[in-house]
């Protein structure tokens, strides 16, 4: 007899940890495969630093072969799921389709970028969901630089030299700390003309930073960010956003080149496209992570709503430390429902929360015990560490270089705003000129308001494809094998601020 097939959908925090139990648990008994587009886990809470120059991007990458044993590795993304037939249709990395029949199906697809119905924001800002969206970030911001430094006009230089990060969640505040750092660092490298420092604004219409956490830690972060010389700006948003700057919402126009989008995440929109119960955007799933009525199908991570056992009628929210362990949950009630061992409900209470201000700044409650300073910074560097399922040596020795040595401000001019657009499905990969076009689950249009973003979320629109995504291609990264390099590029080259050709878009035209 053939043994069972499991499918796991998404190799993130939920996907990774549901196929490392389930690599153990039913090693022998049953094939286990991970369709995921990249060949690693990423461990997205480490992101800021990637952007800030402090990390190299493959150290918050693990390898999914390196790691998971007897676990079978597909690249591609999932297309459709065929709930009745017990199929993953799914696009490989070079535009190749394929089909993965299943007895037991792991969604675990996570969350993208959520957009909100403001004018220019597609178009101009760029979000931080993904490693592309970092790399060009930190390309992006050490440009800025540069170029100011060589800029004769008083009023272009302070616009190059002003940041704004839109949503004061864990991921904007986290950009904002580490980027005046950087920022300021970068200054150093290379003087400005005019005296101005590098300006960091982060915005936020709640009433305070990390409006979803604890009180204390947003007065701690607050507090930091403030001393750093950020502009923390609370009750405002951005009305629009254009080539050159971004109106805000009490009618200041802030000339700056830079847009940095974290007002949270929506489920990927294949859960939506399943037509099965959803709360806000999420799969609804029992506390056994079952779909009810599939009972060979579970959800976990950013794209299931879980139920909250502590705190009846409420859902889980959408955060790594649940991921990680509905994950682990979502692996043994596969593995049960297989003979070995038994179904179990996901029952967990936050263990607190670590928040990376950047030096030796952070902000943590672990276990409820409020921390701020270097002693926080060192817990929440050693969470991290220990969090990690891999890379360890290398991120420490990343800090230490850091503590040590200036940051290396070069760009490798390897992700292009166009390849990275705000309004996309696919964050974790790069899109590239000359892709084949590859179908997507279409999304229900309902977003989500839980997520690393702030209140921001509480204007939300439903989910639409920007320019780049109509016209884009799809999602393969610039050195997989098949993608063209800069010579098969269709079109003119045009030096703009972004580099060579960077304002080209994968159809030819011109944009931003
Ligand atoms: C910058 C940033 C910082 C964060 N910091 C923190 C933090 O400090 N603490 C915290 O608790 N949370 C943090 N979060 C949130 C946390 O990372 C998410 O809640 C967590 O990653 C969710 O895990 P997941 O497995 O559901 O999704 P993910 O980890 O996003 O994984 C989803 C996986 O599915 C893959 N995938 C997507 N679509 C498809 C498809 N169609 N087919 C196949 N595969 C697909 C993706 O490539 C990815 O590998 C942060 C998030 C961001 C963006």
């Amino acid at each position: 007899m053939s043994r069972p097939r499991i499918v796991i959908v998404g190799a993130g925090f939920a996907g990774y940890q549901t196929a490392r139990t389930l690599s153990r648990l039913s090693r022998g008994k049953a094939d286990v495969t991970v369709l995921n587009p990249t060949d690693h886990f990423l461990y997205l809470p480490l992101l800021p630093q990637v952007a800030a120059g402090i990390l190299e991007p493959r150290r918050v990458t693990i390898s999914l072969t390196g790691t998971l044993s007897h676990v079978r590795l597909v690249l591609g993304e999932a297309d459709s799921i065929d709930l009745e037939g017990r199929t993953v249709q799914y696009t490989g990395p070079e535009g190749e389709v394929g089909t993965l029949p299943y007895d037991r199906l792991v969604l675990a697809a996570g969350s993208v970028n959520k957009l909100l119905p403001i004018p220019g924001v597609a178009e101009h800002a760029h979000g931080f969901r993904g490693l592309p969206e970092a790399l060009y970030q930190r390309d992006h911001i050490i440009r800025q630089i540069e170029l100011a430094a060589t800029d004769d006009d008083p009023k272009t230089c302070a616009a190059r030299c002003t940041f704004v990060v839109v949503g004061a969640g864990y991921t904007g505040t986290e950009v904002a700390a580490q980027g005046q750092l950087f920022t300021d660092e970068l200054v150093r490298q290379h003087p400005l003309t005019k005296d101005i420092r590098p300006r960091w604004i982060l915005l936020d219409i709640a009433d305070r930073v990390l409006p979803e956490l604890d009180e204390r830690l947003s007065r701690t972060s607050d507090q930091v960010l403030r001393q750093r010389g950020v502009e923390v700006r609370m009750g405002v948003s951005v009305k629009e956003a254009t080539r050159t700057g971004v109106l805000l919402t009490d009618g200041e126009f802030v000339d700056t080149r830079t847009v940095v989008w974290c007002v949270g995440v929506r489920p990927d929109p294949l859960a939506a496209s399943l037509g099965l119960p959803m709360e806000r955007g999420r799969l609804l799933v029992e506390p056994s992570l079952q779909v009810p009525g599939h009972p060979d199908v579970y959800a976990a991570g950013d794209a299931a709503a879980v139920p909250d056992l502590e705190n009846p009628g409420k859902y889980h929210p959408m955060t790594a430390q649940h991921a990680w362990r509905q994950g682990k949950v979502a692996g043994h009630n596969v593995a049960a429902s297989l003979g070995v061992g038994t179904r179990r409900p996901y029952r967990h209470k936050d263990l607190g929360f670590v928040v990376d201000l950047g030096g030796v700044k952070a902000a943590a409650n672990p276990l409820g015990v409020h921390l701020s300073g270097p002693l926080a910074g060192a817990v929440t560097r050693g969470y991290h560490l220990a969090a990690m399922p891999g890379n360890r040596i290398r991120v420490a020795a990343d800090w230490v270089l850091d503590a040590v040595l200036p940051r290396q401000a070069v760009q490798l001019g390897l992700v292009r705003s166009w390849s990275v657009p705000l309004d996309t499905a696919s964050p974790e990969v790069a899109r590239v000129p000359g892709g084949p076009e590859k179908p997507r689950a279409k999304a229900d249009g309902k977003p989500q308001d839980e997520g690393t973003g702030g209140a921001q979320q509480a204007q939300q629109e439903p989910a639409k494809p920007g320019p780049a995504e109509m016209s884009g291609g799809p999602a393969r990264t610039a050195d997989q094998p098949g993608a063209p390099d800069a010579g098969d590029k269709p079109g003119p080259v045009k030096i703009t601020d972004d580099g060579p050709d960077v304002s080209r878009r994968p159809d030819g035209k011109e944009g931003a």
